[in-house]
């Protein structure tokens, strides 16, 4: 029997024990708890939630919902477990987090294939197959183990999250597209404000509550990459001459001469999503919608993806993984969960289900399974593999990063055709998943 080694009794780690486990191999699942523990977790149990007991979205017309129709079809055991330990939670699925991980732990121990070693894994044996899934909290242990497989800027520490707005769901009428002091060149859109509504903004972020703030985590900041409600503490003008100036800025006919601007830039090449340039922040995500609808023309948007500031280790995907999640530099490793540049439980979950199924294809010489991006999982991991973005920041899955429907028809019915067509390719994938087993 071929033996495998995971590192990481997290979401990813047991979700791909157990899919390995299934298709007939030796796992050694190496999990550090209870003799060592990270900053965030309580318990010693595998697959603990950190933090909310809410794994978001169940409906499927929901990019969160969909994601995890999916992970079920492909056989699960996270969103399993999650449905057998559901509790009241309206839309979303809400966990009894001690059932849940209690559940997924006698599961994995029980499992005959598996064998469950409480050590911290100190060294990986760069000669075995192993997937790597230590968590957002792991970065010295990764920058130890892959000093040369990630070296330059690839390795983060933390994230500094600027929120993403969904493209279409923008007033056009009220923005335009333009650079600073680059005539013709259109790599922003630019949402001009006047004297009031600049005020009004500022004021707002000034009294915006804010996100609990982990000890571990508030050593973050520095200079160059502060959170928006700290430059805002500067002086009410600050942010007017910083990174929201408005000059070399030029207003197209019928726009005023703006008194500050806030920009976004495009997320992927489609432009299907757009950032906030520089509005990364630890605001709750409530206040944040609160805010940004408040601005004229975002007051319909659909946030993809909230600010927030963590410490969060992760790599620069693009250029370390291949697009089965393995190392460039050594093929037999593989890495899974938020290391991988996800962000969330479920999509935590989804890559340690994606690097089992990726690595007992190479194992087994088969070619790996191309993903289609009209799915979450190929819609994630196109975003994982090519972005555009020099500083990648973790991403959660949202609609903005599936091909849009360019037919002219209403939001709704454009939701039901994406997950139309993603049922389908599920569907198609579903096969090639489940036919190693
Ligand atoms: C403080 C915090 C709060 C978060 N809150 C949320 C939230 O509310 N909702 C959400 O969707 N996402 C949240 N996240 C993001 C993310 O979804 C979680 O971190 C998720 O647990 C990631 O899953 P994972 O499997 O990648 O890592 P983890 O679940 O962290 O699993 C990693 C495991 O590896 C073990 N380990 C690490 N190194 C070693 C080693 N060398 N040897 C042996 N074992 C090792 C750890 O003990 C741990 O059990 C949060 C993250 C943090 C840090």
């Amino acid at each position: 029997m071929n033996e495998v080694v995971i590192i990481g009794g997290g979401l990813a780690g047991t979700e791909a024990a157990y899919q390995l486990a299934k298709r007939g191999y030796h796992v050694i699942l190496y999990e550090q708890r209870p003799q060592k523990t990270t900053e965030a977790h309580k318990t010693d149990r595998l697959g603990e939630l950190v933090c909310s007991n809410s794994l978001k979205s169940m409906e499927i017309t929901n990019a969160h919902g969909l994601l995890k129709y999916e992970l079920s079809e492909y056989g699960s055991l996270i969103i399993e477990q999650a449905y057998k330990n559901r509790i009241a939670g309206g839309k979303a699925l809400v966990v009894d987090r001690e059932e849940f991980s209690k559940g997924i732990t006698e599961i994995i121990e029980k499992e005959k294939n598996i064998e469950v070693r409480r050590e911290f894994a100190e060294h990986i044996d760069k000669s075995k197959p192993t997937i790597v899934a230590t968590g957002p909290l792991s970065g010295e242990f990764l920058e130890r183990n892959f000093a040369n497989s990630v070296k330059g800027n690839n390795l983060y520490f933390y994230d500094a999250i600027s929120p993403t707005i969904v493209t279409e769901s923008i007033d056009f009428t009220r923005a335009f597209w333009g650079s600073r002091y680059m005539e013709g060149d259109n790599a922003y859109l630019n949402i001009p404000l006047n004297r009031d509504e600049y005020n009004k903004l500022v004021d707002m972020i000034k009294n915006a509550e804010k996100a609990h703030v982990h000890e571990f985590d508030r050593e973050l900041f520095f200079e160059g990459c502060l959170p928006v409600e700290e430059i805002v503490k500067r002086g009410d003008n600050t942010l007017r001459f910083s990174l929201m100036k408005p000059v070399g800025i030029s207003s197209p006919e019928g726009f005023d001469k703006p008194y500050a601007v806030i920009q976004l830039r495009r997320e992927n090449r489609e432009g299907t999503l757009l950032n906030i340039v520089g509005f990364q922040t630890r605001m709750t995500y409530t206040e944040q919608k609160r805010i940004i609808r408040s601005i004229a023309a975002l007051k319909n948007a659909e946030i993809a993806r909230y600010g927030s500031m963590h410490r969060n280790a992760y790599v620069k995907t693009k250029n370390v993984l291949n697009y089965n999640l393995s190392l460039k530099q050594h093929p037999e490793i593989f890495f899974a969960g938020q290391i991988t540049g996800v962000e969330g439980y479920v999509e935590s979950t989804l890559t340690g289900l994606i690097a089992a199924v990726q690595m007992d294809r190479y194992i087994k010489g088969i070619a790996p399974i191309k993903f289609s991006r009209n799915t979450p999982s190929g819609a994630l991991l196109n975003y994982l593999f090519f972005n555009i973005s020099d500083n990648m920041q973790p991403m959660n899955i949202n609609f903005g990063l599936f091909p849009p429907i360019e037919e002219k028809i209403g939001k709704k019915e454009r939701r039901e055709r994406m997950v139309k067509r993603a049922k389908w390719w599920i569907e198609k994938q579903k096969v090639e998943i489940l036919e190693t087993i």
